[in-house]
């Protein structure tokens, strides 16, 4: 539910930040090469390995930014490009320290549960996003490492105020919760989810609290009506992939017309302006016109932030990934969110839904802009 999946594996790989340094170099060459055009982001023309022509170009300076790089299938590029690639923890930060507390504290988090790349990044920098109702998804989507199955037990009622300790003593300023899906629960865990943001602001008067929700399958108005109740200042919730490919990816119980209803719907009930937020995978079989159609639609439902970030295979068990996004390719999509209004669109090789969630609300608070990199 959270977004890209990840692999093990990558923690092992002790190697440079998501870079972009070679790109920006690269940047304003002439020759623009696509090698599918499908995945050609503003070349519509554009043919397989062959350059767009020289009116192409010209019709293409007027609309943006140049790219000089396109997606990469994955079978001409079986390997992790270089932009991919994430630091090993650090013992000089506060990765090992975090471990402790929410190790102790009993707590999930989905940084360990969906095996994100950016780990060592968040929690060396002392930040994590917490997982509630359990470890055990009731959902399989396709490209999720968290466990699918059947949960035990109802929520734990204590693990709000656990929660909200483990917060304090990080002296978290903003708060992300999210959770596995619970379609075996009454109210789908809205109640733990308001609970939760509770507990925080009583424990952490000054800090915001952003929600990044499942669907509430077959109990939603009631589910917002709890869980916004409790004021938090961010409601998320993925829409995870494009109309074509989200029965495919998510399964049947999931709709992307309701991730969009949901959406709408959280600014309708509160009470307040609340500030709504999305994800968005990358590499999934989708194309980048389908990618800014979702933004499209998104933004009709008046979605302020979103974020885009590249799929990682899981497992052997989950979905192939489809392709490598260039990283030129995620500046042009914030660029096609940023012109369709959103407050802050943010999109890069590595970006997760949680990703220094702090700046994307800042920036969506204030109208500055935020880059992943
Ligand atoms: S991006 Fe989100 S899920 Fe990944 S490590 Fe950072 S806080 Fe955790």
């Amino acid at each position: 539910m959270h977004g890209p999946g990840t692999r093990c594996s990558d923690l092992a790989l002790s190697l440079v930040d998501a870079s972009v340094v070679a790109t920006a170099e690269r940047l304003g060459q002439d020759t623009i090469t696509t090698l599918d055009r499908r995945h050609s982001p503003w070349c519509a023309r554009s043919t397989s390995t062959r350059s767009c022509s020289s009116p192409d170009r010209a019709a293409h300076r007027g609309r943006t930014l140049r790219a000089v790089e396109t997606s990469l299938p994955v079978a001409d590029r079986p390997r992790r490009p270089e932009w991919m690639k994430v630091r090993a923890p650090s013992p000089d930060g506060r990765y090992f320290d975090v471990k402790k507390l929410i190790h102790g504290a009993s707590l999930n988090t989905v940084c360990e549960e969906a095996r994100c790349p950016n780990i060592a990044e968040c929690w060396g920098k002392g930040t994590a996003t917490f997982q509630i109702l359990g470890d055990t998804c009731t959902r399989a989507c396709r490209y999720c490492y968290v466990n699918s199955g059947k949960p035990e037990g109802a929520p734990d009622p204590l693990e709000p105020l656990r929660l909200a300790q483990a917060a304090a003593q990080m002296g978290l300023k903003h708060v992300v919760v999210t959770s596995v899906d619970r379609d075996d629960v009454e109210d789908r865990g809205a109640g733990q989810f308001a609970a939760v943001t509770r507990a925080l602001k009583a424990k952490l008067p000054g800090c915001s609290v952003e929600l990044l929700t499942p669907d509430f399958l077959g109990d939603e108005e009631r589910a917002l009506a709890t869980v916004l109740e409790a004021r938090p200042e961010v409601f998320s919730h993925n829409i995870e992939t494009v109309r074509r490919l989200h029965r495919r990816m998510r399964g049947a119980k999931a709709s992307y017309d309701g991730a969009l209803w949901l959406l709408r719907r959280a600014k309708e009930v509160a009470d307040y302006p609340v500030l709504t937020k999305t994800g968005l995978i990358a590499g999934l079989g989708e194309t980048n016109d389908e990618m800014v159609e979702t933004m499209r639609e998104l933004r009709a439902v008046g979605v302020d932030v979103v974020t885009i970030g590249q799929y990682l295979q899981p497992s052997s068990r989950h979905v192939e990934i489809d392709r490598w996004v260039h990283p030129d390719e995620f500046r042009w999509l914030r660029e096609q969110g940023e012109a369709l209004g959103f407050g802050s669109v943010f999109a890069g090789p590595l970006v997760r839904s949680s990703y220094r969630a702090d700046e994307q609300k800042h920036a969506a608070d204030t109208g500055l802009g935020v880059v992943a990199y």
